[in-house]
């Protein structure tokens, strides 16, 4: 099925391109569907994401203005951005995501890092957790993985959902 490939959003105008996302944190939004939406293109503070007119436009992002900073994550009903941080360190990426069930995870918990199909890829250490009073009322979390994965993994699973 396409919508679980990350190839299938690699040509959509909120997917930065491979240069980008080897320079350090940004962000990936992976929306598809034209549907009338825009919290994304006014919760960026540096105007990198642009949905325009009509509303049903696709967000495009400006990968060069992006810096990183998460604040489209929570803001966005499809739960579809994410940011990647490919130069978190030599081996390791980190993916910052909507988390929306509770427990939420704590720091440094090992959890199952998980695809867009909700299958297990690798092990992913919990990195930052921003709870939902502090954001919208959508948790973000960053979990760090192996670096080859971090196309692969949208979402976890914490050990006590094991
Ligand atoms: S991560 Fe920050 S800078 Fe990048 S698009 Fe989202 S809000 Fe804008
Ligand atoms: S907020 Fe989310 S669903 Fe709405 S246009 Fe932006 S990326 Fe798409």
């Amino acid at each position: 099925m396409k919508y679980f490939e990350e190839k299938f959003y690699q040509n959509s105008p909120g997917y930065p391109s491979k240069e980008r996302l080897k320079k350090g944190p940004v962000a990936v939004i992976e929306c598809v569907q034209e549907i009338p939406c825009n919290p994304c293109e006014t919760a960026c503070p540096f105007g990198a994401i642009k949905v325009g007119k009509p509303i049903i436009n696709l967000p495009k992002l400006n990968e060069k203005k992006c810096k990183g900073c998460g604040k489209c994550i929570a803001v966005c009903p499809g739960l579809a951005i994410f940011v990647v941080d490919n130069a978190f360190n030599e081996k390791e990426a980190t993916v910052s995501l909507p988390y929306e069930f509770l427990p939420l995870p704590e720091k440094g918990e090992k959890v199952d890092a998980l695809n867009r199909k909700g299958k297990r890829v690798c092990s992913g250490r919990i990195i930052k957790i921003i709870p939902p009073e502090k954001n919208n009322h959508t948790a973000v979390v960053t979990v760090a993985i192996p670096k080859k994965y971090s196309g692969e993994v949208r979402n976890i699973r914490c050990s006590i959902f094991k």
